[in-house]
């Protein structure tokens, strides 16, 4: 059997609109809206779905980075969400994010060195001539050299500032990362390099991960199992192999026509995506997917489907009942 790290339940975050003088809660921006899944020990579960479906927020607040509006994150059977502040901070050392943007993600007042010895500073875990040394050594699992630590991050290309940027990560010996589309922002050619490095560090640190991107090739290579976000939702969750070669949601389907083949003999149908996603302020009744579904049924419009499970996905579509 395998064991949940974490388990996530009925995880919402909504995020206030105010309005006028007296800053009123008009409405609520409701980013999570229900998320229901677990992250097993040593696995990479990839969480995919267009710009603003609410794939950051999913990731900070399991991380309690945000506070979540409702729900449960167990972490090994402990609630994260109802955890008195200093027992919180104990965790936070298990619990790391790799971010997007190495540019903005980085100090640049800071060296390398201090940037990575950061986090064991405020953890108090190594000092002096042992924390240069743990500078060290990360810096070489991550494909970099000893002497980067005295350097600055300008002085480094993108795709060796995401690598600091893990490197600072894995300072605290952590058991889970959250790496938020950590790949998104880097050439291509360097992309995979970097997708390797993580999946290494995977192997040799028995780590768990949240894997975030807005498309699906990126996160074919490295996921066990993969999830399909739409507006604060999951569509689909399914083992890798199962959910690329037999997409169920009409969603996933769309994002799946949109990865190239390498064959080129192989045919897809390709369906096109109309529209951008609609507003998590006001999402569409029913199944929000609905106004962009090419299958869109009566009932889509007025009930919002049942998370289930179908030949081992789940997935939530009317089509499936
Ligand atoms: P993704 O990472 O999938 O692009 P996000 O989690 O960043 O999505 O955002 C989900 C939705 O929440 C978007 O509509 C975004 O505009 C909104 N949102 C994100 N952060 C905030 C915030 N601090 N205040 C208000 N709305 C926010
Ligand atoms: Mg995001």
């Amino acid at each position: 059997m395998r064991k949940p790290l974490v388990e996530i339940k009925n995880l919402k975050k909504y995020y206030p609109i105010k309005k006028g003088l007296l800053k009123r809660t008009v409405n609520h921006v409701k980013a999570v809206d229900g998320l229901d899944f677990s992250i097993y020990k040593g696995e990479t579960l990839g969480l995919v779905g267009e710009s603003g479906c609410g794939k950051s927020t999913t990731g900070r607040t399991i991380l309690q980075l945000l506070k979540p509006t409702d729900g449960e994150v167990l972490y090994e059977g402990q609630n994260l969400v109802r955890m008195p502040g200093r027992e919180l901070r104990k965790l936070r050392k298990d619990l790391q994010m790799v971010f997007q943007d190495p540019y903005a993600s980085l100090d640049p007042r800071l060296t390398v060195g201090q940037i990575i010895a950061e986090p064991m500073e405020i953890h108090r875990l190594y000092s002096g001539k042992e924390k240069d040394k743990r500078v060290e050594e990360l810096l070489e699992v991550v494909g970099l050299n000893s002497y980067h630590a005295k350097r600055f991050p300008h002085e480094f290309s993108g795709g060796q500032r995401q690598r600091i940027g893990i490197a600072r990560a894995l300072a605290l010996e952590p058991k889970l990362i959250v790496a938020d589309e950590p790949v998104s922002a880097l050439d291509v050619s360097i992309q995979s390099q970097v997708i390797n490095l993580l999946q290494d560090l995977q192997g040799k640190f028995g780590l768990t991960y949240l894997f975030i991107a807005h498309d699906l090739s990126v996160v074919k290579h490295i996921s066990d199992r993969v999830g399909v976000m739409y507006l604060g939702r999951l569509v689909e969750l399914a083992d890798k192999d199962n959910l690329y070669a037999e997409p169920l949601h009409p969603y996933t389907k769309a994002l799946l026509s949109a990865v190239p083949i390498p064959d080129p003999l192989a045919k897809r149908e390709r369906i096109v995506l109309q529209g951008d996603v609609p507003s998590p302020a006001n999402p569409p009744a029913g199944c929000a997917f609905h106004p962009r579904c090419s299958e869109c049924m009566e009932i889509c419009r007025k009930q919002r489907p049942a998370w289930k499970e179908i030949n081992g996905h789940y997935v939530a579509c009317h089509l499936y009942n």
